[in-house]
């Protein structure tokens, strides 16, 4: 499943390639994705132009200078590809949408499980909306702080990893980057959310920045499927600490414990049991 730093390369992706395009052509081929696509999309996006593409927690922004937006949502295994038009080639099954653009590009939407969405809603309501309405904040924005982390969890005695998963604490932090965060904030995922310190809330918040930065830059992870919108691959994968490191020795020098794996509401977390407390 695409998480916060693939969806942002793919939001970037989109906008280097599209930005101040017009949109020529809207090809529909499926309509039941997970939420149904407007039957007057086509009507309502032809011969407009993209003003600016963006992101809101998992969800992709691309804002028309109509007053709409097209809302997308990747799913579990949606992508988006962007072609010349004229090397274009139906190599993708599951192709459910096609935007073909007068700058001579193509932008497919594919997704062979349909859990993803393409929606469209007024660029000024775009809060009202029923989907990002009740979003919690960015991670990357100074909104999400420790002492925004540490107030959020008082009193919460769930596991620290489900807590930093949960959207309507922070979006965007999923299986991956929790494992992760927690990892370089020196935190068992275990751990009752409530008895961390204000110090670890510190750490913590910053760990999960440093690891949704860096993963950004290196254009995310590459697993399920996942890939740019020019067909290349993230390599964040190669940086992975913890995530997928079961029975490997820790990466801190000193340590030389194993990773151990844990399941936390039915998904896999990894920890260092001795440099995590
Ligand atoms: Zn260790």
């Amino acid at each position: 499943m695409p998480e916060l730093p693939e969806v942002e390369t793919v939001s970037q992706g989109i906008k280097s390639k599209l930005l101040n395009h017009k949109i020529s052509k809207v090809i529909v081929k499926r309509r039941d994705l997970r939420f149904r696509i407007d039957t007057k999309l086509e009507q309502k996006i032809t011969n407009t132009k993209i003003n600016s593409v963006s992101r809101r927690a998992k969800y992709i922004l691309i804002n028309l200078d109509n007053g709409l937006t097209v809302i997308i949502h990747l799913g579990m295994s949606g992508r988006i590809v962007v072609e010349d038009l004229k090397s274009s080639k139906n190599i993708f099954k599951h192709t459910h949408l096609e935007i073909i653009t007068t700058g001579k590009k193509k932008m497919k939407f594919i997704d062979p499980r349909r859990f993803g969405s393409v929606l469209l809603h007024e660029t000024n309501n775009l809060n009202t909306h029923k989907l990002i309405k009740n979003l919690a904040p960015e991670p990357l924005t100074k909104e999400f702080n420790a002492t925004y982390l540490f107030k959020a969890l008082k009193g919460r005695s769930a596991n620290i990893k489900s807590i930093i998963m949960n959207q309507f604490i922070v979006v965007g932090v999923g299986n991956i980057y929790a494992s992760e965060s927690l990892y370089k904030a020196k935190i068992r995922p275990g751990r009752q959310a409530k008895s961390l310190s204000l110090t670890e809330c510190v750490l913590l918040a910053k760990s999960i920045k440093k690891v949704l930065k860096r993963s950004i830059k290196l254009g995310g992870s590459s697993i399920n499927d996942y890939s740019l919108v020019d067909g290349n691959l993230g390599f964040f994968q190669s940086e992975l600490e913890v995530y997928g490191k079961e029975g490997k020795i820790c990466r801190k020098k000193t340590c030389h414990s194993k990773i151990l794996r844990i399941v936390i509401a039915q998904r896999s977390s990894f920890y260092c049991s001795k440099c995590q407390k």
